[in-house]
């Protein structure tokens, strides 16, 4: 399986670099945002390294959306926000910032700020917290 060994999600990827994890599947990695902009700010990536949406396959963006529809489900179950932005950003300039292929799922609230990345690091236990409620909330 491709990585880079620069790539601070390949090293997750790994479990050679620490996460709230969530859950997997034999293509993807689901773990907190470590910068969360909203409580349940979650993460789907590519077990493979891919730098964006130019390089991944078909395969492994259509394995991301499959995940991606479970953790929403189970955001809206746990959280019940207002709305739910799913994003995912490609290059510099379009607001990506690790360049290994990535959604974000970030539960929102009406009036909160469209930002991207939050300010401050969250602690890892309040992720972890997080991270096993929206697990315990999958229902297939
Ligand atoms: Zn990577």
């Amino acid at each position: 399986m491709h990585r880079k060994d620069d790539c601070i999600f390949c090293k997750i990827v790994a479990g050679e670099a620490p996460s709230a994890q969530v859950t997997e599947d034999e293509r993807t990695l689901v773990f907190m945002d470590l910068f969360p902009v909203s409580e349940g700010h979650t993460l789907v990536v590519t077990k493979e390294h891919f730098e964006n949406v130019f390089e991944a396959t078909p395969e492994a963006i259509a394995a991301v959306g499959a995940m991606s529809k479970r953790i929403a489900d189970a955001l809206k179950a746990e959280w019940e926000p207002d709305g739910l932005s799913v994003y995912q950003a490609n290059g510099a300039a379009a607001g990506q910032t690790v360049f290994h292929y990535h959604m974000h799922l970030m539960p929102r609230d009406a009036g909160s700020a469209l930002t991207l990345q939050g300010r401050t690091q969250a602690a890892s236990d309040v992720l972890a917290d997080q991270a096993a409620r929206i697990a315990a909330r999958l229902v297939h």
